[in-house]
Parts: structure tokens; sequence; C-alpha cells
């Protein structure tokens, strides 16, 4: 796509915003304090899903609480991604069980099933009005071989973890997605989707309500161990801490080096469109499921809570770039999904960084002391949400607070830092890969 097209004011509505559709219509969170208390029990730091479901058990177990925040709370993934609920593990039984055993294995894939059950119970049990629905997802294949190797996954986790999936033939595909790009794919009639900005501000609620002091615009600039706790240096002055938390995922820095070199940060670029005509969104999502692609670098879509809008994802670009730059790239995906849509606008673009991890696992537990949880893969809104609670309850010291993924080694690599200078190539040989293996099956298709 030439330069030019970036600003093209055909392809953007005229009052474009380059920030998370998700905040549209959320009004001011005022319960934010400007300085943070000078001692507490607990001193957590990111204010995302992990920190504010961490901050939840702690103040509810009697745990004096802060959450740290460098910017406006909420200002990292947790009000910016796709909305999107699945089982977020994405090893296999058979991968996770060669490495750690057979029980091992299937203990961490339960817990995909567990956090997703588990944040529907919350948002039911703590009343968060934030449209969270089983509509179901459709993971469509990108070729032929795709969608066979996904069919025959389907039925090996519905045998092994009994898990509900079942295929869907190209023949059928008009009946859950408008598009003719696919060759099926496969329905996962329990993963849910949710108004990614209303459950965070309904989090935030709660964690004040109960008490939390949350303080924005407070960069925590170091945490030093001392024999009865931490000090933690904020840019508003010192806080004495017994236990920390850190809950920093793709925005993990130099403040905790030893995680840093275990979480590979990486942006992930989504649009919303404009309002669409209301005929065009039902013959693009008829069942209304959530849907993602079998490309390595994967597109995630979805319609807005009222139906009036696609909201359309994916990795568009080997280097970092800005939403001005990515929105106009995913839109030209889109339309190669969905050619109905052509003509159609972007009315915000934005991004986040999310963090990947080397065995593609979330990992949660403590290192000298400080308590972590991260590296959710791109899929944290379950996850998170859940290993921030556990971790809460971790400090709390309770037994609850165990899971799976307690003492597994957290992989790093030699040399690596925290900067992932290997992306671009990565991310271009992926996309390179996906885009041959379209044209090659397209190509079948035609002959
Ligand atoms: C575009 C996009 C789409 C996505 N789509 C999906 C999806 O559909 N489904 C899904 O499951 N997941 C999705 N994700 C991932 C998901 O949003 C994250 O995994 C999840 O929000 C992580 O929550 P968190 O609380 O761990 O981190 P975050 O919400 O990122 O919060 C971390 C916070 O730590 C703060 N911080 C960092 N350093 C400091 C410091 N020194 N001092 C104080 N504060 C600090 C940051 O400012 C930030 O607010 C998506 C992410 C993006 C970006």
């Amino acid at each position: 796509m030439h330069k030019k097209e970036y600003f093209n004011d055909a392809i953007w509505c005229h009052n474009r915003k380059e920030t998370s559709y998700w905040l549209e219509g959320l009004p001011e969170f005022k319960d934010i304090i400007n300085q943070p208390p000078r001692q507490v029990d607990v001193a957590i730091v990111g204010s995302g899903y992990t920190g504010l479901n961490a901050a939840l058990q702690t103040i509810r177990g009697g745990r004096s609480t802060v959450v740290l925040e460098s910017g406006v709370p909420g200002q990292g993934c947790s009000t910016k991604n796709g909305g999107q609920i699945s089982t977020s593990i994405k090893p296999s039984l058979e991968k996770l069980s060669a490495k750690f055993g057979a029980q091992k294995g299937l203990a961490i894939r339960q817990e995909g099933e567990n956090a997703l059950k588990w944040i529907e119970d919350l948002i039911k049990s703590e009343k968060i009005d934030c449209s969270f629905s089983r509509v179901g997802r459709y993971h469509a294949a990108h070729t032929q071989k795709h969608y066979e190797l996904i069919a025959r996954n389907a039925e090996e986790i519905k045998r092994s973890e009994g898990i509900e999936a079942y295929t869907v033939s190209k023949n059928e595909q008009l009946k859950e997605l408008g598009s003719d790009v696919y060759h099926g794919g496969v329905i996962f009639p329990r993963h849910a989707s949710v108004d990614p900005g209303k459950y965070h501000r309904g989090l935030l609620q709660k964690v004040t309500e109960a008490g939390v002091d949350v303080v924005g615009h407070c960069a925590v600039l170091d945490i030093e161990k001392k024999s009865d706790g931490f000090v933690i240096t904020t840019q508003e002055g010192e806080v004495k801490a017994r236990d920390v938390v850190i809950a920093t995922n793709g925005y993990t820095s130099n403040l905790t080096p030893w995680l840093q070199k275990r979480v590979i940060p990486i942006g992930s670029y989504i649009i919303a469109t404009e309002e669409l005509d209301p005929v065009m969104v039902q013959e693009l999502f008829p069942t209304n499921r959530i849907a993602s692609d079998t490309c390595k670098v994967v597109y995630y879509y979805r319609t807005s809570p009222d139906r009036k809008r696609i909201l359309f994802g994916g990795r568009v670009s080997a280097t970092e770039t800005n939403p001005m730059v990515s929105g106009p790239k995913l839109l030209k995906d889109m339309f190669r999904i969905f050619p109905q849509l052509k003509g159609t606008k972007i009315s915000h673009s934005w991004t986040g960084t999310v963090a990947y991890t080397f065995d593609e696992m979330a990992h949660t537990g403590q290192h000298n002391g400080i308590y972590y949880s991260m590296g959710y893969c791109g899929s944290g809104v379950s996850m998170a949400s859940y290993l921030g609670m556990r971790l809460g309850q971790k400090v709390l010291g309770i037994p609850e607070g165990k899971t799976a993924f307690d003492g597994l080694p957290f992989p790093t690599r030699p040399l690596y830092n925290g900067r992932p200078w290997f992306l671009p190539a990565v991310v271009s040989w992926y996309r390179m890969q996906d885009r041959i293996q379209y044209q090659q099956a397209s190509r079948r298709v035609v002959a």
C-alpha cells in the first residue's frame, strides 16, 4: 500500500481516533489517587486484569493494598483487546504431556477451562455490566490442509479433554461467517465475548469500593528488598510494602530484569469500522460468534456488542508501527476476507503490547520474594484475570492460590534481554508462509 493511502480520507472516518473503541462512552474514572500511601501490606505494579484481580483478593483478605500504575489505570492491554475469551492455553496436550508428564499436562490444559469458567462466574457474581456472552468461536481454516488439521484436533481434544468443538465444512460455512476465503472451520461453542473496557471499569470500581488505593501516573522506578519487606521507589515517593506483585505483562521493563528477559513484547493492532448496515452485519456474522483463523500470524474479528461495527485485529507489520499505518493494512486484509465491506471506513485504530513467552505459556510464581504473573501470549482476558486472582490468594498464603503453572521453569534464551531483535524476521517469515499458503489454496479451488 502506498504511503499516501495511510492518510487517504476515503478510508478514515472524519472523526477517526487512534484510541481504543472500548473507551468510547466510558466516563472518566474519578476514584484514582495521586499520591501513594507510605506503607501498605501489598503493592501491585500494573492496573490491568492481572493487577486488579490480585488486588481484589488481597483487600478482601484483609491486606491493605495499593495498585501503582505508570499512566491512566487500564492503559495497557486490558482496555485495548479484542474481547475474545478462549481457553488460552496454546501448547497441545500432547506437547505438554511430553514435557511435563500426562497428569501435569492435563492439569495445565484444564487451567484454560478453569479460567474461562471462573471469569464468567466473577462477572456474574460481581454484577459487572460488560456484555459477557458465550457466543462461541468460529476458527476458520485458511487452507484445506489446515481444515483437516483442525478437524483432527477438534476430535482429539473432545476425546482426551472433553472440550466441545465441532467442524463446519466449506459448504456450510456461510451459515457461520459471510466469507468465501476459508476452507471450513471449527466451532468452539463455549468461547465467549466481552466488552473489555467495561469489564476493566467494573473491576476498577470493585477494587476501589473494597478500599484499594489505585494510584495513576505513578511509575514504579525501583524495588529494593529489605529484611522486613520491600521499599518501592515511585515517581511520587517511596512506599514500604510487605509483599510486591508485578502485573506488567507486555510492558515489563528493566524494573524487573529477570522477568524482562523472559517475556517477548509484541504489538497487536486492531481497528473498528464505522457503523454498518445491519443487513450486512447479519450476512457476515449470522451467528454472532467471535472469529479467528489458522494463519500463523492470526487475524481475529467480531462484531461490537451492539452489532453495529466490526472489530478486526492482527499483526500486520514485521516491525512495530503506529495505528495510522496499521489501520489501512488491517482494512485491506479485512476486505480480502470480506470483499462485501469494500468502501467501509475506519473509525478507530489502535494498538497495545502483549507478552509472548519462549514456551508459549503464561507464567506465575515468585522470584526473589516478588510475586508475578504474565506471558499470556495474546490471550489474556480470562487467563490474566484468573492468574491475577490466584496470585492474590498466594499473597494471602491460602491453599486456593495453587495453580498447575506453579513451579514450571520460566525459560529465556542466551543473550535475550527483553528486546526482540528477531521479531521482524520471524513475523515476515510467518506472513510470507501464510500468503503463499493462501495463494496456493485459492489456486487449487479455482482449478
Ligand atoms: C490489540 C490487542 C488485542 C487483544 N485481544 C485479545 C483477545 O481478544 N482476547 C484475549 O484473551 N486477549 C487479548 N489481548 C491480550 C490481553 O489484552 C492481555 O493479555 C491482558 O490484558 C493482560 O493484562 P495485564 O493486566 O497482565 O496487563 P496490562 O493490561 O497490559 O497491564 C499492564 C500495566 O502495567 C503498567 N506498568 C508497566 N510498568 C509499570 C511501572 N514500572 N510502574 C507502574 N505501572 C507499570 C502498564 O502501564 C500497564 O497499564 C489483546 C491485546 C491487544 C493489545
